[in-house]
């Protein structure tokens, strides 16, 4: 039975208790042990957090970029160097295989906060000379930021948060996903240690309920939510009141397009990132397939192989490659998504198993999904899964890939594999998706920016685009000349 954490709330600095003293569990998804007993955030602990917000605020936003930005490049080399004890928490409350954590999620938040703490440093306005005058301009912050996170990347997500935030000279409340409350926790911890004045990042743990008390809060200028489409739309709603400004990070269901003179290893391994690693709980999948049907079966029949090969098991062991999804809630959602998929007549060709024996009895292990015989009208083809669960689809010619791509309410992503490039380019030109991949898929830099068309979101997360949604451009007019009067 593993040891039970105590993870209660970050406010100004320190963990403190929830107001009423309320608290719901934690589990580990593989095993559905509790492993923390979280303290859940009401309204009295959120105005508390804006009201350390405020005071972190006037501190850090007087500091200078330079001096921010040397917190945060602390701050990465401090995560890095935990990046063992926090991977294997990251496994513990999320379920994905520790060979992905150990090298992703910790690495990427590292990455994020190095690029802005360098970022920080340049941040100014600009002189526009107007001859008898000038007028600069400031770039300035726009004061509380919440961040609302999903469960799949919590470490990553509070990071890519928090990072272009707290550069722009901003303070921060987030809250992680109910279901992955404990890294985020860290990052605080770790912000802190890095020299982060107390209340500049406020943690607050809870459900729907605590997000809205955020976005809905009139003190917070702004909100950035990593979620579903649903929630998205909720929260946007919800900010109006105010007139928040929101940065949205929602799913999709992207496409990846096979081309005839592709290289067919290289985009069966695409097609594996793109639907299988972390579990298929990634909200770039591109889990419509679409293979040039003169190389379908090839493609089809290494995937089959290459999947077929992957090592599900516990996430603790380094050979595992597939872990447990999220909660038995989710899988139940996976299993069903599976099941019509099959009565609406797409032909399941491997996988698409719960393994239920002990141990993988207690967790949502399902062996990895592959559809083939799948038409653009199936629910399994317009539907979000978030699972291990690919759909396949075949077309003739480029045009027909590009519209049929296209042909959906959402534009997080989208992947090409050719070996011609020409074609690669002008086919990207003509795709609707925020992030597009040639000859890989999934890869997210933190110098490049991120984010959807369409519904699958508002604003960008990540490279320099980022510091357009964390601060506002205030234009100073300065008079040299005359003022002449009309009255
Ligand atoms: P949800 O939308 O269910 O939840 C996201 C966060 O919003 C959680 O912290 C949740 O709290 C909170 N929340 C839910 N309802 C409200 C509300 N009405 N007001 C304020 N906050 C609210 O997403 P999941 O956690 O299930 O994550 C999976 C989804 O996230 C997928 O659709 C995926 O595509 C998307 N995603 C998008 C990414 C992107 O960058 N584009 C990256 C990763 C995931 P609680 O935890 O209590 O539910």
């Amino acid at each position: 039975m593993a040891e039970i954490q105590n993870c209660k709330l970050y406010i100004a600095g320190t963990h403190q208790d929830a107001a009423d003293g309320e608290t719901f569990d934690n589990l580990n998804p593989a095993t559905g042990e509790v492993i923390a007993r979280v303290h859940q955030a009401g309204k009295a602990d959120v105005d508390r957090a804006v009201e350390a917000s405020h005071k972190g605020f006037a501190v850090w936003s007087a500091m200078t970029c330079a001096e921010r930005g040397r917190i945060l490049r602390r701050a990465a080399d401090l995560l890095r160097a935990r990046n063992d004890e926090l991977a294997r928490l990251e496994t513990l409350d999320t379920g994905r295989p520790i060979q992905e954590t150990s090298v992703e999620d910790i690495n990427s938040g590292a990455d994020c906060l190095e690029y802005f703490g360098a970022i920080a440093a340049g941040l100014a306005g600009e002189h526009i000379d107007l001859g008898q005058s000038f007028a600069y301009t400031r770039r300035e912050p726009l004061g509380i930021c919440a961040g609302i996170g999903a469960w799949n990347y919590p470490t990553q997500i509070a990071c890519w948060k928090a990072a272009p935030a707290l550069a722009c000279g901003n303070s921060m409340i987030f809250k992680p996903a109910e279901l992955t409350p404990l890294t985020a926790v860290k990052v605080a911890e770790i912000l802190s240690e890095a020299g982060l004045p107390d209340g500049v990042f406020n943690v607050v743990h809870g459900f729907a309920e605590t997000g809205q008390l955020l976005t809905r809060h009139p003190e917070i200028a702004k909100v950035s939510l990593t979620g579903e489409v649903g929630t998205g739309r909720k929260i946007m709603a919800d900010a109006a009141g105010t007139v928040k400004q929101v940065t949205l990070e929602l799913g999709g269901k992207s496409p990846i397009l096979i081309f005839d003179d592709a290289d067919i290893d290289r985009a069966v391994t695409g097609a594996m990132l793109g639907n299988f690693y972390s579990g298929g709980e990634i909200c770039s999948n591109g889990t419509r397939v679409f293979v040039h049907e003169s190389v379908k079966d090839a493609f089809l029949e290494r995937l089959v192989a290459r999947t077929e090969a992957l090592k599900i098991g516990d996430p603790l062991d380094p050979d595992t490659q597939v872990g447990a999804l999220i909660s038995l809630e989710h899988t139940e959602k996976v299993m069903q998504a599976i099941a019509d998929g099959q009565k609406e007549g797409a032909r399941l060709v491997t996988g698409g198993q719960r393994l239920t024996e002990p141990p993988f009895d207690r967790g949502g292990f399902v062996t990895p999904a592959i559809f083939d015989a799948c038409n653009d009208d199936m629910n399994l083809v317009r539907e979000e899964i978030f699972g291990p669960v690919l759909s396949l689809l075949s077309f003739k010619d480029d045009e027909e890939a590009i519209t049929r791509a296209n042909a959906t309410p959402y534009g997080l992503a989208a992947g090409v594999f050719t070996r011609d490039l020409t074609r690669a380019h002008r086919t990207v030109a003509r795709l609707q998706a925020g992030i597009c991949w040639i000859n890989n898929y999934n890869l997210t830099p933190i110098e490049m920016p991120f984010g959807g068309y369409k519904q699958s979101g508002l604003g960008r997360e990540n490279g320099k685009a980022a510091i357009e949604y964390y601060s506002q451009l205030k234009s100073v007019y300065v008079e040299l000349g005359e003022l002449e009067s009309p009255y």
